[in-house]
């Protein structure tokens, strides 16, 4: 279904704005919209509460590879987290207060999904179709911010006899905390940012843990100290603290983040991280397994004091392959290795390259966003910005990506979009949608400039990459310079029409 005029059939109330999504990013976009007096919206959430990412991953050990004091708002310190690095239900629990303190949680209409979202020319709005249980629902706004989340789409991969499989089998984002891992026969397929985090938790619990490994990766020791209350109680009392700790983790991000644009910078690192592998891996063979064969920094660089040592363990066999198949309970790795287990964890990561959002927004053109994407991935100004989708913002959308917190990144974001929705508002503008030419320029320059970055030079295959290896994901320059290209939004770049004569205006 698709039509460039959809109908507007009884305009109860059009919001200056709609939400759609209650993470971080919603969150933040509707603390920011009003904290500048910029109150006619509201929030729609698929689920029953916020927290996005933080409500969905539960597996065990999950937690932020970001120091906490740097991921939570910079409007928000918290003085409760429990370590250097924060655990899913503290950040979940930290999301619920902000929602509550910055009364947040009473503008969200949750168990609300957005199903289709198509912009009417005449009356230059969004129809929003929701779906509220069984029923449809229909919401209008002059405009749309989509904070939907860039890793949302768990990924299994399709592989040979896998309908065969009769024992349990989940993926990390979706936990089954019902299903007693207790001396099970278990594989773990996947070595990322997740798995690094689980393994270590269910290797004393299971009978048998098969790892397998595609890709090793590079894994840092992670400097995660227990705050214990005394530490809490001095960090609440003395807000300083908690600024310049903020800031010291800032400026170490911004000094890997160099080096990311300059790999020869990160030699030193790696070096440091290899003979780490020496002093902790005495196995010769399960140390070569473990050696990553990429430019540290290709991939996202993990932290870990315990997954070295739980693929140590007895009951631990790291299979240094992918799996190619399964056959009833027995798993297959890409060297012949056959194990029969009970279980199969799928560590395998999250789809990034297609956001699940597109399938549910048409441009102008009437064309579904994900129809466009199909063969490559998608294409922003600032990572907000879409071509033919007038009057909407993406918040974390593509090419925005610095190694830091996706909370500041979000954050800069949308001090973009809010300063463009206030001038929406403020000068009258009916329909503001991002000039090609702008979008083009921007685009080619950021690739170009990615090019010598280790994302794309560093040789991996990473989750930066789509599937024709043009990197959709990460941004070639550093935090400071997307903050000062966000920090207001420029009518300039934007073809802009407005209400009163509706005449297009080169503005
Ligand atoms: C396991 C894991 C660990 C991570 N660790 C870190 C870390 O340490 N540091 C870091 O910086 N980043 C980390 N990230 C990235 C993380 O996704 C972001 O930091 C952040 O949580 C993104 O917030 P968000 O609000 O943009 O998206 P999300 O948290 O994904 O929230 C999007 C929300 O939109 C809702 N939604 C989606 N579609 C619809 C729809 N059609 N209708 C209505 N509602 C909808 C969803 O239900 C969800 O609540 C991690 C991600 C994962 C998966």
């Amino acid at each position: 279904m698709s039509t460039t005029n959809p109908r507007v059939k009884s305009k109860e109330h059009v919001y200056d704005s709609l939400i759609v999504g209650a993470g971080i990013s919603g969150l933040c976009a509707a603390i920011k919209m009003k904290k500048n007096g910029y109150t006619d919206f509201k929030i729609i959430e698929k689920a029953e509460r916020v927290g996005g990412t933080w409500r969905d991953n539960t597996y065990p050990g999950c937690g932020c590879d970001v120091p906490s004091s740097l991921y939570s708002f910079s409007f928000a310190p918290s003085s409760k987290w429990s370590h250097l690095f924060a655990r899913q239900p503290e950040i979940l629990s930290y999301l619920e207060e902000v929602g509550k303190d910055y009364g947040i949680s009473e503008l969200i209409d949750f168990g609300t999904e957005l199903e289709n979202a198509q912009w009417n020319e005449e009356e230059g709005l969004w129809v929003i179709d929701t779906l509220v249980g069984e029923r449809r629902e229909i919401t209008y706004a002059r405009t749309v911010v989509f904070a939907t989340g860039p890793i949302t789409e768990p990924q299994i991969p399709a592989l040979p006899g896998l309908e065969t499989f009769e024992g349990e089998m989940f993926h990390s984002a979706n936990w089954n905390h019902e299903y007693d891992l207790t001396n099970k026969r278990v594989a773990v397929i996947g070595t990322g940012a997740s798995a690094i985090q689980f393994v270590p938790q269910i290797q004393p619990k299971v009978k048998k843990l098969h790892v397998f490994q595609r890709t090793a990766p590079w894994v840092l020791p992670k400097p995660d100290l227990d705050l214990g209350d005394a530490s809490k109680k001095v960090i609440g009392r003395f807000p300083a603290i908690q600024r310049t700790w903020r800031k010291s983790v800032a400026q170490t991000l911004n000094v890997i983040n160099f080096g990311l644009r300059n790999p020869a910078a990160l030699k030193p690192v790696s070096n440091a991280a290899k003979q780490l592998l020496r002093v902790q891996i005495k196995d010769k063979e399960l140390r070569k397994a473990v050696t990553p064969n990429f430019t540290l920094g290709c991939k996202r660089i993990l932290f870990s004091n315990n997954y070295y040592p739980a693929l140590q363990a007895d009951n631990v066999n790291l299979i240094p392959h992918g799996l190619v198949g399964v056959e009833g309970n027995s798993v297959i790795g890409a060297n012949g290795e056959r194990h029969e287990v009970d279980a199969i964890i799928w560590g395998t990561g999250f789809e990034v390259s297609h956001p699940p959002i597109g399938r549910k927004v048409f441009n102008t053109k009437g064309q579904r966003l994900s129809d466009l994407w199909k063969d490559s991935s998608p294409e922003a100004y600032l990572g907000t910005a879409l071509k033919d989708v007038p009057n909407a913002f993406l918040v974390l959308g593509p090419n925005v990506l610095v190694y830091d917190s996706f909370i500041r990144l979000a954050e800069a974001q949308l001090d973009y979009i809010i300063d463009g929705l206030k001038k929406i508002k403020r000068e009258g503008l009916r329909r503001v949608v991002i000039k090609p030419s702008v979008l083009q320029k921007h685009n080619e320059r950021v690739q170009e400039n990615l090019k010598s970055t280790v994302f794309n030079s560093g040789g991996c295959q990473s989750y930066y990459l789509d599937q024709n290896g043009r990197n959709f994901a990460a941004w070639p320059w550093s935090l400071r310079v997307l903050q000062r290209r966000l920090r207001s939004f420029n009518l300039a770049d934007y073809e802009v029409i407005r209400k009163v004569n509706s005449k297009q205006d080169a503005a």
